[in-house]
């Protein structure tokens, strides 16, 4: 079934002053939008694709013909990474995690503060626009990544926890 573009859980001037309600509807009501549309266009003719988590074809996809690779790639990749993005901001949310994702961070960073530090800095390296990332890897660990344009780290064979547009500004 075609994809849908998700509703947020919030409005758009929910977050602000860290992100206005502008920034908010062209990310989510105008990009967003658009991957939806052109993954759904790509996959247009292929039902048994169609019928496969998003994940699934981002993951591998080798498996995805040729001819549309590049279009599921790009579009596919950008409708993923927006919606995690969405999912993990909420307005008065946020702080430091607790339990077992804190203690991963512990050992992979040495705590939240050089965490948030390290992962500022790969967001700030970003040329152009792209995506930074924190991803478990298959043996558990946590990394900090960029990615350019929509490529997304489940392309990769990792897992997306956090991740941050990163868009260039005028
Ligand atoms: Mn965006």
């Amino acid at each position: 079934m075609p994809l849908e573009l998700p509703k947020l859980d919030y409005p758009y001037d929910a977050l602000e002053p860290y992100i206005d309600a502008r920034t908010m509807e062209i990310h989510h009501g105008k990009h967003h939008a658009g991957y939806v549309a052109k993954t759904n266009a790509a996959l247009e003719g292929y039902p048994d694709l169609q019928e496969k988590p998003l994940e699934t074809l981002l993951a591998d996809l080798n498996q995805v013909p040729e001819a549309i690779r590049t279009a599921v790639c790009n579009n596919g990749g950008g409708v993923a990474n927006h919606s995690l993005f969405w999912k993990i901001m909420a307005p008065d949310a946020g702080g430091a995690p607790q339990g077992a994702l804190a203690d991963a961070i512990q050992a992979a960073f040495g705590g939240f503060d050089s965490f948030r530090e390290s992962f500022s800095s790969a967001a700030g390296g970003v040329f152009g626009s792209g995506w930074a990332w924190l991803v478990k890897d298959s043996s558990g660990g946590l990394q900090i990544l960029t990615t350019p344009n929509q490529d997304t780290p489940l392309s990769q064979g990792l897992t997306p926890i956090l991740n941050l547009d990163v868009w260039e500004h005028a």
